[in-house]
């Protein structure tokens, strides 16, 4: 079926990005609640009819690792597009904090009956497993099926919901969309690979030229950068490459490629398990050297030398996450509580 604006109850504003607004709907005859995409395009109908031919083949797109399709249309030139409604919101929202500014607002860290005292809905390393099996799953399922790489791999666009279930939207299947969408906004946090970075040169003025110089490595990279964010809690590059694009595209291009943060890594307690040792000192979990190497394969800079889905779904680390039970339901119970309770007095994120 066709979905319309007639049928669509407008709720609040979910989220805004670089160029559309996400507002939750609800779709009167389903009663489905929505999210919808506004992306405003200055184009003519000819061009908007093609765009949303080319979106049509999200309609193949479901799998659990990625946000269900429920369809298209414009309205004057602003494309609106109908997605899964993920009651968790991004796990950017959840996990990642600018300048790791996650102190817990005063309320909470002077009750000492509250579980919240003592850490922000720690993130476990089985959690971190979940969310890592569960993008490249779905980066896998993406290319695999559909022929497409995602090309905007980063933690907002990885969605939670309740359930616990953990899945990528906002991939790249309209040529035509992406070519309209004016990227005036290259965004102060980068998730490009290096190969991406040195591939755009000012010379090439076509778009096309851009989206032909890289592969699917590059959300290889883009993947490993949103593991360690999420894990770390923070951009891993420094925030004095924030403000400056320059530094922060040299950074990742002539840098050390980052990892998981070690034990004594002040990082590190932000968002792993604290737990007490011997002297009563709190210390951060280490990460496993299973996880880390995982992780290590996909920041390779050399895009040649860099893990490919196969591999990394064959590695140990995948193998001890699919014989876990990680409770995923539970963790992102407590995360959107934590962030929501945060909200109230502090902005957070976005
Ligand atoms: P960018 O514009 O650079 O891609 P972004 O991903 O944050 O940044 P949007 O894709 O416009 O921007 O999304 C804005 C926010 O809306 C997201 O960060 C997320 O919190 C929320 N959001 C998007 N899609 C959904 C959805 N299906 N369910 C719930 N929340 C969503
Ligand atoms: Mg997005």
């Amino acid at each position: 079926f066709a979905i319309n604006m007639e049928q669509l109850v407008l709720e609040h504003e979910l989220g805004r990005g670089n160029y559309g607004t996400v507002k939750k709907v609800l779709h009167k005859p389903t009663k489905v609640a929505m999210a919808m995409k506004e992306i405003r395009l200055e184009l003519d109908s000819t061009r908007l009819n093609g765009i949303l031919m080319e979106l049509d083949v999200l309609h193949r797109a479901v799998s659990p690792f990625i946000v269900e399709f429920y369809g298209a249309f414009f309205v004057e030139s602003c494309v609106y597009y109908c997605m899964e409604y993920m009651d968790g919101g991004s796990l950017a929202s959840l996990c990642c904090f600018p300048n790791g500014n996650v102190s817990l607002p005063p309320s909470l860290s002077s009750s000492p009956g509250s579980a919240w005292t003592s850490s922000p809905a720690p993130l476990a390393e089985e959690h971190l497993g979940r969310i890592a099996s569960s993008m490249t799953k779905g980066l896998a399922f993406l290319k695999d099926h559909l022929g497409v790489m995602h090309r905007d791999v980063k933690p907002t666009n990885v969605l939670v919901n309740r359930k616990g279930e953990i899945k990528l939207c906002d991939f790249g299947v309209s040529g035509q969309l992406e070519k309209s969408i004016a990227r005036t906004n290259v965004g102060c946090q980068s998730y490009m690979a290096p190969e991406r970075i040195k591939g755009s040169s000012p010379s090439s003025s076509n778009v096309d030229d851009a989206f032909t110089s890289y592969t699917v490595s590059a959300d290889v990279w883009s993947l490993g950068l949103s593991i360690v964010e999420i894990a770390r809690g923070k951009y891993p590059y420094p925030p004095e490459t924030y403000e400056n694009v320059f530094a922060q595209l040299s950074a990742i291009v002539d840098g050390e490629a980052p990892g998981l943060p070690d034990d004594d890594d002040d990082d590190s307690s932000l968002t792993a398990d604290v737990s007490e040792n011997g002297d009563g000192r709190p210390v951060g979990r280490k990460w496993s050297p299973e996880a880390r190497d995982w992780v290590r394969r996909c920041l390779i800079k050399n895009a040649d030398e860099r893990a490919t889905y196969p591999g990394l779904l064959a590695h140990p680390w995948m193998k001890m996450d699919a014989e876990r039970n990680a409770d995923m339901a539970d963790w992102a119970a407590r995360a959107i509580e934590w962030r929501d309770r945060g909200r109230r007095g502090f902005a957070i994120y976005e």
